[in-house]
Protein backbone atom coordinates (compact mmCIF):
# COMPACT_ATOMS: atom_id res chain seq x y z
CA UNK A 1 0.00 0.00 0.00
CA UNK A 2 0.69 3.55 -1.10
CA UNK A 3 2.77 4.68 2.82
CA UNK A 4 0.90 8.27 2.25
CA UNK A 5 -2.62 6.45 2.25
CA UNK A 6 -1.36 4.05 4.92
CA UNK A 7 -0.72 7.03 7.25
CA UNK A 8 -4.31 9.08 5.48
CA UNK A 9 -6.40 5.80 6.75
CA UNK A 10 -4.91 5.97 10.44
CA UNK A 11 -5.39 9.06 10.79
CA UNK A 12 -8.97 8.65 10.19
CA UNK A 13 -9.15 5.88 12.44
CA UNK A 14 -7.51 8.15 15.11
CA UNK A 15 -10.19 10.83 14.48
CA UNK A 16 -13.19 7.70 14.24
CA UNK A 17 -11.47 6.22 17.70
CA UNK A 18 -11.58 10.13 19.12
CA UNK A 19 -15.18 10.80 17.84
CA UNK A 20 -16.14 7.40 19.47
CA UNK A 21 -15.21 8.06 22.53
CA UNK A 22 -16.68 11.44 23.03
CA UNK A 23 -13.41 13.36 23.11
CA UNK A 24 -13.97 15.08 19.58
CA UNK A 25 -17.64 16.75 19.04
CA UNK A 26 -17.02 19.89 17.30
CA UNK A 27 -17.90 19.36 13.54
CA UNK A 28 -14.96 22.15 12.17
CA UNK A 29 -12.46 20.32 14.63
CA UNK A 30 -13.43 17.03 13.54
CA UNK A 31 -12.47 17.99 9.91
CA UNK A 32 -9.51 20.21 10.38
CA UNK A 33 -8.09 17.20 12.11
CA UNK A 34 -8.92 14.88 9.59
CA UNK A 35 -6.90 17.26 7.28
CA UNK A 36 -4.07 18.36 8.61
CA UNK A 37 -1.10 15.87 8.07
CA UNK A 38 0.41 15.04 11.57
CA UNK A 39 3.34 13.05 10.09
CA UNK A 40 4.15 16.32 8.83
CA UNK A 41 4.96 18.24 11.81
CA UNK A 42 7.45 15.45 13.52
CA UNK A 43 11.08 13.62 12.83
CA UNK A 44 10.79 11.68 9.90
CA UNK A 45 12.27 8.49 11.99
CA UNK A 46 9.02 9.30 14.18
CA UNK A 47 6.54 9.67 11.33
CA UNK A 48 4.97 5.68 11.65
CA UNK A 49 3.94 6.59 15.10
CA UNK A 50 1.98 9.91 13.99
CA UNK A 51 -1.18 8.38 14.61
CA UNK A 52 -0.47 6.71 18.25
CA UNK A 53 -2.69 9.69 20.66
CA UNK A 54 0.61 10.00 22.73
CA UNK A 55 3.06 13.24 22.75
CA UNK A 56 5.85 12.74 20.68
CA UNK A 57 9.42 14.35 21.06
CA UNK A 58 10.50 16.41 18.52
CA UNK A 59 13.71 17.58 19.79
CA UNK A 60 15.44 19.95 22.31
CA UNK A 61 13.53 17.81 25.32
CA UNK A 62 10.52 19.15 23.72
CA UNK A 63 7.24 17.16 22.58
CA UNK A 64 4.31 17.58 20.29
CA UNK A 65 1.30 17.51 21.96
CA UNK A 66 -0.71 14.38 21.80
CA UNK A 67 -3.82 14.43 19.29
CA UNK A 68 -6.68 14.61 22.01
CA UNK A 69 -4.88 17.03 23.91
CA UNK A 70 -5.21 18.90 20.72
CA UNK A 71 -8.92 18.18 19.84
CA UNK A 72 -9.80 19.37 23.56
CA UNK A 73 -8.16 22.56 23.83
CA UNK A 74 -9.28 23.32 20.48
CA UNK A 75 -13.17 22.56 21.25
CA UNK A 76 -12.61 24.45 25.11
CA UNK A 77 -11.47 27.73 22.87
CA UNK A 78 -14.82 27.57 21.18
CA UNK A 79 -12.22 28.95 17.80
CA UNK A 80 -14.46 30.71 14.58
CA UNK A 81 -13.83 32.03 11.89
CA UNK A 82 -12.14 35.54 11.63
CA UNK A 83 -10.91 35.40 15.39
CA UNK A 84 -7.21 36.76 16.28
CA UNK A 85 -5.63 33.84 17.82
CA UNK A 86 -2.29 33.51 20.31
CA UNK A 87 -0.57 30.18 21.08
CA UNK A 88 2.32 29.98 23.43
CA UNK A 89 4.32 27.25 22.25
CA UNK A 90 4.74 26.75 18.74
CA UNK A 91 6.95 23.50 19.11
CA UNK A 92 5.97 21.15 15.89
CA UNK A 93 3.71 23.53 14.66
CA UNK A 94 0.71 20.90 14.25
CA UNK A 95 -1.59 22.48 17.04
CA UNK A 96 -1.27 26.21 15.41
CA UNK A 97 -2.24 24.35 11.75
CA UNK A 98 -4.98 22.81 13.24
CA UNK A 99 -6.23 25.76 15.04
CA UNK A 100 -5.72 27.87 11.81
CA UNK A 101 -7.54 24.84 9.89
CA UNK A 102 -10.59 25.56 12.60
CA UNK A 103 -10.85 29.01 12.03
CA UNK A 104 -9.95 29.99 8.26
CA UNK A 105 -12.82 30.96 6.04
CA UNK A 106 -12.03 30.35 2.77
CA UNK A 107 -9.66 27.43 1.29
CA UNK A 108 -7.16 30.15 0.05
CA UNK A 109 -7.12 32.56 3.37
CA UNK A 110 -4.21 34.52 2.82
CA UNK A 111 -4.60 37.02 6.07
CA UNK A 112 -2.88 35.36 9.12
CA UNK A 113 -4.72 34.54 12.08
CA UNK A 114 -3.15 32.57 13.91
CA UNK A 115 0.06 34.44 15.83
CA UNK A 116 2.28 31.47 17.37
CA UNK A 117 5.27 32.10 19.94
CA UNK A 118 8.47 29.75 20.27
CA UNK A 119 11.25 30.54 22.55
CA UNK A 120 13.39 27.76 20.95
CA UNK A 121 15.24 29.47 17.88
CA UNK A 122 15.73 25.76 16.46
CA UNK A 123 11.83 24.80 16.90
CA UNK A 124 10.91 28.01 15.04
CA UNK A 125 12.87 27.03 11.51
CA UNK A 126 11.25 23.43 11.99
CA UNK A 127 7.93 24.91 12.47
CA UNK A 128 8.14 27.18 9.51
CA UNK A 129 9.29 24.32 7.43
CA UNK A 130 6.46 22.04 8.42
CA UNK A 131 4.16 25.10 8.02
CA UNK A 132 5.79 25.92 4.15
CA UNK A 133 5.43 22.14 3.48
CA UNK A 134 1.31 21.96 4.47
CA UNK A 135 -0.21 25.05 3.11
CA UNK A 136 -0.52 27.26 6.36
CA UNK A 137 2.48 29.10 6.13
CA UNK A 138 0.16 31.99 5.49
CA UNK A 139 -2.48 31.20 8.05
CA UNK A 140 0.17 31.22 10.70
CA UNK A 141 2.63 33.35 11.46
CA UNK A 142 5.91 31.97 13.67
CA UNK A 143 7.42 34.47 15.80
CA UNK A 144 10.96 33.81 17.85
CA UNK A 145 9.77 35.13 21.43
CA UNK A 146 8.76 34.66 25.02
CA UNK A 147 5.20 34.28 25.06
CA UNK A 148 4.32 33.89 28.69
CA UNK A 149 4.85 37.84 27.61
CA UNK A 150 1.93 37.76 25.42
CA UNK A 151 2.67 39.53 21.87
CA UNK A 152 1.83 43.41 22.53
CA UNK A 153 2.46 43.86 19.02
CA UNK A 154 -0.65 42.16 17.97
CA UNK A 155 -2.84 42.37 21.09
CA UNK A 156 -5.83 41.93 22.15
CA UNK A 157 -6.31 38.54 20.82
CA UNK A 158 -9.99 37.18 20.86
CA UNK A 159 -8.53 33.53 22.01
CA UNK A 160 -5.28 33.04 23.50
CA UNK A 161 -3.73 29.52 24.62
CA UNK A 162 -0.34 28.07 25.80
CA UNK A 163 1.41 24.57 25.18
CA UNK A 164 3.39 25.07 28.26
CA UNK A 165 2.67 24.51 32.01
CA UNK A 166 3.49 27.88 33.73
CA UNK A 167 3.22 27.86 37.87
CA UNK A 168 0.27 31.05 37.45
CA UNK A 169 -1.99 32.63 34.84
CA UNK A 170 0.96 35.40 33.22
CA UNK A 171 -1.23 38.45 33.69
CA UNK A 172 -0.01 39.78 30.73
CA UNK A 173 -1.91 36.42 28.71
CA UNK A 174 -4.70 38.11 30.62
CA UNK A 175 -4.78 42.09 29.68
CA UNK A 176 -4.04 41.08 26.16
CA UNK A 177 -7.43 38.98 26.35
CA UNK A 178 -10.22 41.26 24.51
CA UNK A 179 -13.79 41.07 26.29
CA UNK A 180 -15.13 37.95 25.65
CA UNK A 181 -12.45 36.07 24.95
CA UNK A 182 -11.16 32.59 26.20
CA UNK A 183 -7.77 32.01 27.38
CA UNK A 184 -6.90 28.19 27.83
CA UNK A 185 -3.57 27.56 29.73
CA UNK A 186 -1.95 24.75 32.00
CA UNK A 187 -1.16 25.94 35.36
CA UNK A 188 1.14 24.21 38.50
CA UNK A 189 4.46 22.32 39.03
CA UNK A 190 7.53 21.10 36.60
CA UNK A 191 6.81 17.65 36.69
CA UNK A 192 4.19 17.49 38.91
CA UNK A 193 0.24 17.27 38.58
CA UNK A 194 -0.91 20.48 36.35
CA UNK A 195 -4.51 22.09 35.70
CA UNK A 196 -5.91 23.03 32.34
CA UNK A 197 -7.39 26.26 32.91
CA UNK A 198 -9.77 28.07 30.90
CA UNK A 199 -9.93 31.87 31.55
CA UNK A 200 -12.95 34.05 30.52
CA UNK A 201 -13.24 37.46 29.96
CA UNK A 202 -16.74 38.80 29.69
CA UNK A 203 -17.49 42.16 28.22
CA UNK A 204 -17.41 44.07 31.75
CA UNK A 205 -13.76 42.47 32.00
CA UNK A 206 -14.97 40.00 34.97
CA UNK A 207 -12.29 37.20 34.81
CA UNK A 208 -13.94 33.83 35.43
CA UNK A 209 -11.63 30.17 35.65
CA UNK A 210 -12.90 26.88 34.85
CA UNK A 211 -10.65 23.96 35.77
CA UNK A 212 -10.78 21.66 33.04
CA UNK A 213 -8.83 18.32 34.78
CA UNK A 214 -4.93 17.31 35.31
CA UNK A 215 -2.44 17.68 32.31
CA UNK A 216 1.10 16.77 32.22
CA UNK A 217 2.49 19.33 29.73
CA UNK A 218 6.22 21.04 29.69
CA UNK A 219 7.54 24.28 31.46
CA UNK A 220 7.00 27.31 30.27
CA UNK A 221 10.26 29.30 30.07
CA UNK A 222 10.86 32.98 30.43
CA UNK A 223 9.65 36.42 32.59
CA UNK A 224 6.72 34.49 33.73
CA UNK A 225 7.15 31.11 33.54
CA UNK A 226 9.42 28.41 35.04
CA UNK A 227 13.27 29.75 36.44
CA UNK A 228 15.64 27.59 34.86
N1 LIG B 1 1.89 23.21 20.39
C1 LIG B 1 3.05 22.38 20.23
C2 LIG B 1 3.48 21.80 21.54
C3 LIG B 1 4.90 22.19 21.82
S1 LIG B 1 5.56 21.84 23.41
C4 LIG B 1 2.88 21.37 19.13
O1 LIG B 1 1.80 21.24 18.55
O2 LIG B 1 3.87 20.73 18.78
C5 LIG B 1 5.67 23.46 24.11
C6 LIG B 1 6.60 24.43 23.44
O3 LIG B 1 6.60 25.63 24.23
C7 LIG B 1 8.06 24.01 23.34
O4 LIG B 1 8.45 24.02 22.00
C8 LIG B 1 8.82 25.08 24.15
O5 LIG B 1 10.08 25.42 23.62
C9 LIG B 1 7.86 26.25 24.09
N2 LIG B 1 8.02 27.26 25.14
C10 LIG B 1 8.33 27.10 26.45
N3 LIG B 1 8.35 28.28 27.09
C11 LIG B 1 8.05 29.24 26.16
C12 LIG B 1 7.92 30.65 26.20
N4 LIG B 1 8.09 31.35 27.33
N5 LIG B 1 7.60 31.30 25.06
C13 LIG B 1 7.41 30.61 23.89
N6 LIG B 1 7.51 29.27 23.80
C14 LIG B 1 7.84 28.59 24.91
Amino acid sequence: MNPDTDLKERRERLVQSLVSSGVLRDKRVIEAMLKVPREEFIPEILREQAYVDTPLHIGYGQTISAPHMVAIMCQELALKSGQKVLEIGTGSGYHAAVTAETISTAPNEIEVQVFSLEIIKELVSFAKNSLQRTGYRNLVKVIEADGSQGYIEEAPFDRIYATAASPRVPPPLINQLKPNGILIIPVGEVGFFQELLKVEKNSSWEITTTRLGGVAFVPMRGKHGFKS
